[in-house]
């Protein structure tokens, strides 16, 4: 098996992202800011129903998980117990010669790969963004924007717990920004400062922690093939004990088949005790479970799912990128789960003739409150199924004279690029019958 995914390019992935909408390079007008990206009309409807299809499953389809959404800064005291003040450092080389700076991780080479000058010694570089709360620009008030969304759902523990009366085995999920100052960014959206993560922290009895570690295992692989991705671009990458974190008993990545060869989408670790019992050292507040069937006292164990939305999303367009032939000519086709498609229905009188115009916005009024929507009537109807094909569109709506007499229309079907007449009456349910949520 080709240890890349050779179907499409990075480059081909960016073009359509930049020429149809859905990302921007951040700042675009000043030339760009560092590995920051801008999600444009397109991108921000697939991104907001890739986080939609993550709570839904995660979340709005079990009893054993509650979400939170919690700030971005948090108490400086957060991050000292979490390790991150201390641990949270990837070892950094700089080139003695252009001043480059590398993750020595990352180079094989003891020179510059820029040129060729010479490199120092590694330092640890701590990776979380620095900054200040408030007018005082002192050492008392520096405050970090989280790395990770994680210890919200630690130190949230107890006030979850003890509103929502869940018992144990239960998880609080949240999906939100996280930043972390990486040495060397890049691949598009794969690497950046600035990105968005999903994450479960799902709190067990010590004792059953193994078996409910490879049950999210299995469970958030079958979420990736049921969000769409193929099954034979997923792999399960299980760590080797020199690469553990300072916290995790076991870890597995989730790697998809990117153009760049295999990569993490989203890590499964089992955290232990670690986090609660630190918090609960650093801010004097108990931090446990009480077992009302066994009638005792514990610390919970954790084991986290932890996904990255900006990857998901590229891996979503790179694994739903298809070429095929249409009309005799070359298409190009997102083939993206419907459900989360960007735009649901395209609505195309099938020219710009005013006798259409009326029939045509009445259909769209109609569709509109069910799905989201495009009206386009620019251009021939073939040229006008390709725009929606490239984006990933499932359903076209088309309004022809015909309609004017016999009160039916024609949706059309991105994959197969079939046909099918049916009522306005009956529109919105035959559209609907499509979807499965
Ligand atoms: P990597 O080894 O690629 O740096 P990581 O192991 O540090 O990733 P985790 O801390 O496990 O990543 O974070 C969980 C998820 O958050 C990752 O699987 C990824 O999807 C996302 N993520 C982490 N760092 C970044 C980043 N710099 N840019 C985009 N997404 C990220």
């Amino acid at each position: 098996m080709p240890e890349k995914n050779e179907k499409v390019t990075m480059e081909t992935i960016v073009s359509l992202c930049k020429r149809r909408g859905f990302v921007f390079q951040s700042s675009e007008i000043y030339g760009g800011l560092a590995s920051c990206w801008d999600y444009g009309p397109l991108g921000v409807e697939l991104k907001r129903n890739i986080k939609d299809f993550w709570w839904r499953k995660v979340v709005q389809e079990r009893d054993d998980m509650v979400g939170i959404d919690a700030s971005i800064m948090m108490h400086p005291r957060v991050w000292e117990a979490s390790g991150h003040v201390a641990g949270f450092s990837d070892p950094l080389v700089e080139c003695k010669n252009c001043g480059h700076r590398f993750r020595s991780t990352d180079i094989n080479s003891t020179t510059c790969p820029d040129c060729g000058g010479p490199l120092t010694e590694p330092r640890m570089f701590n990776l979380m963004f620095k900054t200040f709360m408030g007018p005082v620009e002192d050492a008392a008030s520096v405050i970090y924007l989280r790395p990770e969304t994680a210890q919200a759902q630690f130190v949230n523990f107890d006030n979850v717990q003890s509103t929502t009366r869940k018992k144990l085995p239960f998880g609080i999920a949240q999906i939100g920004k996280s930043f972390r100052n990486e040495i060397t960014t890049g691949n598009f959206i794969f690497r950046t400062r600035e990105f968005e993560q999903m994450e479960i922290e799902y709190f067990v009895k010590p004792g059953t922690d193994d078996q409910w570690f490879d049950y999210w295992v299995d469970e958030r692989m079958s979420y990736y093939v049921g969000l769409g991705i193929k099954k034979e671009n997923l792999r399960l990458r299980p760590h080797e004990k020199e690469e553990l974190a300072h916290y995790a008993k076991c870890c597995s990545d989730v790697e998809y088949k990117f153009p760049i060869g295999w990569s993490e989408i989203e890590g499964i670790a089992n955290r232990g005790d670690f986090d609660l019992t630190q918090h609960s050292k650093y801010s004097g507040k108990t931090l446990d479970y009480f077992d009302e069937e066994k009638n005792e006292r514990y610390v919970p164990y954790v084991i986290e799912p932890s996904s990255g939305v900006d990857r998901t999303l590229l891996a979503v367009l790179v694994d739903s990128y298809d070429e095929d032939v249409a009309d005799g000519e070359k298409r190009v086709v997102l083939r993206i789960k419907p459900e989360i498609a960007p735009i649901k229905v395209a609505v195309l009188p099938l020219s710009r003739n005013a006798k259409l115009v009326p029939k045509s916005k009445e259909v769209h009024a109609l569709v509109r409150p069910h799905f989201m929507t495009q009206f386009d009537d620019a251009q021939s109807i073939g040229r006008r199924y390709r725009r929606q094909d490239e984006v990933g569109t499932p359903l076209c709506v088309t309004i022809d004279f015909q309609s004017l007499e016999d009160n039916q229309v024609t949706i059309r079907e991105r994959d197969s690029m079939q046909q099918v007449r049916v009522p306005i009456a009956e529109l919105v349910d035959a559209l609907k019958s499509k979807f499965s949520f």
